[in-house]
């Protein structure tokens, strides 16, 4: 059996609430939800996070995400969808297999954005948008 849980609920070896399934991804309920109807999106293949995930398995997992949220707004009758992915324990990963979470919204509700929207110093934006441009030609 994998050490890897979302690799245990791919094979069926642990229950999962699954509500969608494609070639390369499965959708499934988070047992612990931000808000009713909170989901998460995985693809069949593991891989640790959103950084490491190949392309293919990357856009699987959007495309089934955002049959999700569609999911959420006509069937749970959600405002809004924040979709959500970590990656790294510095980011809040708790479960190493790339997912993205489906979170479904209501006007006013209770979920918490984790910043401030506080304007930022632009030099700052700037040089940070510099050091990224550079950093794609490492990619
Ligand atoms: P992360 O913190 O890595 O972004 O998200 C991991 C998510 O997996 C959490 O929202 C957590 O509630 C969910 N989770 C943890 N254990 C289980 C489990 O055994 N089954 C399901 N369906 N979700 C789980
Ligand atoms: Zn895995």
């Amino acid at each position: 059996m994998s050490s890897c849980l979302f690799c245990q609920i791919v094979a069926e070896e642990i229950p999962a609430y699954r509500i969608a399934e494609t070639e390369r991804a499965i959708a499934f309920m988070d047992i612990f939800p931000a808000t009713p109807g909170h989901a998460l999106v995985i693809p069949r293949r593991h891989s640790a996070d959103a950084l490491e995930a190949v392309a293919e398995d990357l856009a699987a997992c959007m495309t089934l995400a955002a049959s999700v949220g569609r999911a959420a707004v006509s069937g749970l009758g959600a405002d809004g969808v924040t979709f959500q992915s970590l990656a790294r324990p510095a980011a809040g990963q708790t479960v190493f297999h790339v997912h993205i979470h489906v979170i479904p919204r209501q006007d006013g509700d209770q979920f918490v954005f984790p910043w401030p929207a506080l304007s930022g110093d632009l030099t700052e934006i700037e040089a940070h948008a510099e050091r990224l441009r550079g950093a794609f030609s490492n990619d």
